[in-house]
């Protein structure tokens, strides 16, 4: 095995990977096997900060009928959910977790504070950011971007459905392409898949490298931390 490179991640995890073959709502087998190598990352003395999103419970782009900011809130809402069930599947194998919101719903989680979720990481707790950025019309991988450059995360792990980043869906066309590595400025003029342009820009402008990765085995999350090559690197020139 080889050596951990990282001190302190951001592990960023898509709603739909929390719903499992499913599609929708939340898979509990998954939530609990990716607590269990996020238990490991923490028993190597790793720190974890995770995001998770909400698509697998609620988009704001479809809320059809619905105003936009409307709809971004439901979908933030959605975010907390996830953040909830992560937790509680964290808590369950011993790992002590927080959970902070953009937004205020101290009944549930604390609020965001940035210095107190480091104080939460130095202390081996894991922290997961709940509600996006707090904004409407933003992601949950800008919110991925905004929280890692804030809590000096050395990297982003982009745990996808996909084992990395292709050229084409690799689901629809079977000759699409892997790439194992690419520069920001290359998926921002491909357009690729990988992140929304407004946090790959923000990873950019703050030299944070992405690991792109697939959820399929929740292991990958080690193996990715231990330096082995899977999935996409995406990072400076
Ligand atoms: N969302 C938002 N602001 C944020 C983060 C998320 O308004 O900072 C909302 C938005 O409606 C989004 C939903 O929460 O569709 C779920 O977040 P996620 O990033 O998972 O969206 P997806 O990429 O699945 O649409």
């Amino acid at each position: 095995m080889q050596s951990a490179q990282y001190k302190r991640v951001l592990l960023k995890l898509s709603g739909e990977a929390l719903a499992g073959e499913k599609g929708v709502g939340i898979d509990n087998t998954v939530v609990s096997n990716i607590a269990k190598s996020v238990k490991t990352l923490t028993e190597r003395g790793i720190q974890v900060a995770i995001v998770v999103g909400g698509g697998n419970i609620f988009r704001g782009r479809s809320g059809e009928g619905m105003d936009r900011t409307t709809a971004d809130h439901m979908g933030m809402l959605a975010t907390v959910i996830n953040s909830l069930a992560m937790r509680s599947a964290l808590e369950n194998i011993g790992v002590d977790t927080r959970v902070q919101t953009a937004i205020e719903m101290q009944a549930m989680a604390e609020v965001y504070i940035r210095l107190r979720a480091m104080r939460h990481l130095e202390k081996g707790r894991v922290v997961i950011f709940g509600a996006g950025t707090g904004n409407p019309y933003f992601s949950t991988d800008t919110a991925a971007a905004l929280r890692a450059a804030e809590i000096d995360a050395e990297v982003i792990l982009l745990a996808k459905k996909v084992d990395g980043v292709y050229d084409d869906d690799p689901i629809t066309n079977p000759n699409a392409k892997k790439f194992d590595h690419l520069t920001y400025i290359d998926v921002l003029q491909k357009n690729l898949k990988v992140m929304d342009s407004t946090a790959t820009s923000l990873c950019m402008d703050n030299n944070i490298p992405i690991r792109v990765f697939s959820l399929e085995d929740p292991e990958n999350i080690i193996r990715v931390v231990d330096g082995e090559k899977i999935g996409t690197i995406v990072e400076g020139e």
